[in-house]
């Protein structure tokens, strides 16, 4: 039998985190995994109780004012502690086979090339990086012989049925629709917090919560796609596919359609990914079993309920920082809806109205030529946001 593969788990307190967790504390997981760190941003009960679960080597919480709070939660333990942003860096250069990037939001982005840096498999949970600096750090893959592993359901169902790279006419992305496909549009402006993190199909942090609301989600897996499987925007069509059971689809040039079916569970992908390039069981998803499900229905995506798609392919297209950019706005309005600063709707109006200004600005469709140039632009794009947001929630 093979030695355990190292593994450590970035956002280890989260929705993917859970997750990856679950699968790792499995009977006889210890067998096909060692887990190196975990790490989280505040949550010290859960991450400790964790890194207990899993026997940890390290456990990394990102706000330093609780490494004590940590530090006593795992005393007599042989996990040792860490914290800052910083130590979360280092953790995802301690070498590991398998790093999982669930860090949520533009805050990934550091860890994760630090990861890839260390020409590791990368279980690439987290969009938000590549959709800031995704040239960037797909050179950096390249250069340090990383692999990039989608844990994105739609991703991770289209690398499972990518074959002949070649004859591939398109990339068909499935969206459920979110909470609010057949609300009425005029009642969209009222919709609240609550209401739009109540996700039909998925159970997922808050952020990627309201994202799918907006369908910014789908937004940010268009660009993801793009950058992952090397595909012109145009040749990816999104389809609304509520169900949730037909993660994405690629069409190749003889007519063939693949697709990749399951329940709606991140264990599948998440497991998919880790394992790689083999396949491990997961006894804990419910099986899919089509005749009891007995309809799977399509429907085409309207952009007027949902313009956060075409912004998104306008920001792909624009190049440059602009998808940075839009990233940024997005983080900084979706935090604003859930404290009901702002109304749900003007969470992708704000997200133009950034992008807007930065697209007017010369060289803003200049790729950046470091990752210091896309930290300097994602903090100027959300003092630009937290500006406007002073009118809008006015
Ligand atoms: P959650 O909000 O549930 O979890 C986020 C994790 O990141 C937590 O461990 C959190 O720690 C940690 N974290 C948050 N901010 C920071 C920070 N500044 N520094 C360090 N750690 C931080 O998110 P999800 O698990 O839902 O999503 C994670 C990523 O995976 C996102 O990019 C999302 O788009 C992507 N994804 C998620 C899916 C899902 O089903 N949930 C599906 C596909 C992709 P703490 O708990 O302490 O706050």
């Amino acid at each position: 039998m093979n030695d355990p593969k190292r593994i450590s788990v970035l956002g280890a307190t989260g929705s993917i985190g859970d997750s990856t967790l679950s699968i790792l504390t499995e009977e006889g997981a210890n067998d096909r995994f060692k887990v190196v760190a975990l790490t989280a941003n505040s949550n010290v009960k859960k991450l400790a109780e964790a890194a207990i679960r899993t026997q940890a080597e390290l456990a990394v919480i990102a706000d330093e004012t609780l490494f004590d709070d940590l530090k006593r939660a795992l005393q007599g333990t042989a996990t040792e502690v860490a914290a800052g942003q910083q130590a979360i860096d280092e953790a995802a250069a301690i070498p590991a086979d398998t790093i999982v990037s669930a860090i949520m939001g533009a805050a990934a982005l550091a860890p994760t090339l630090q990861a890839v840096r260390q020409g590791a498999n990368v279980a690439l949970a987290n969009k938000e990086s590549l959709v800031c600096a995704g040239e960037l750090l797909l050179k950096e893959s390249e250069t340090h012989g990383a692999t990039l592993l989608p844990v994105d359901s739609e991703h991770n169902a289209i690398f499972q049925v990518l074959d002949r790279r070649e004859r591939v006419e398109k990339l068909i992305l499935t969206a459920s629709g979110g909470p609010f496909r057949t609300l009425d549009i005029e009642d969209m402006i009222y919709v609240s917090p609550d209401q739009a993190l109540a996700h039909p199909n998925w159970t997922m942090g808050a952020k990627i919560s309201i994202d799918s609301a907006t369908m910014m989600n789908k937004g940010l897996e268009l660009i993801e796609a793009a950058y992952l499987f090397r595909m012109d925007e145009r040749n990816i069509d999104v389809l609304i596919h509520p169900q949730s059971i037909i993660h994405s689809m690629v069409c190749y040039d003889d007519g063939s359609v693949l697709a990749q079916l399951g329940m709606p569970d991140m264990k599948t992908p998440i497991s998919y990914a880790i394992a790689w390039p083999h396949r491990m069981p997961v006894p804990g998803v419910e099986r899919l079993d089509l005749a009891k499900l007995a309809t799977l229905s399509f429907e085409a995506h309207d952009p007027v309920r949902f313009p956060a798609i075409n912004l998104a392919r306008d920001a792909f297209r624009a190049g440059g920082v602009v998808p940075c950019v839009m990233n940024a706005a997005n983080e900084i309005a979706v935090e604003s809806f859930l404290r009901r600063e702002i109304g749900f709707l003007s969470i992708v109006e704000l997200n133009r109205q950034v992008m807007d200004a930065f697209m007017s600005q010369s060289g803003a469709s200049n790729a950046p030529s470091s990752f210091e140039d896309v930290f300097e632009i994602d903090r100027a794009a959300r003092q630009v946001a937290s500006d406007l947001l002073k009118t809008h929630a006015a």
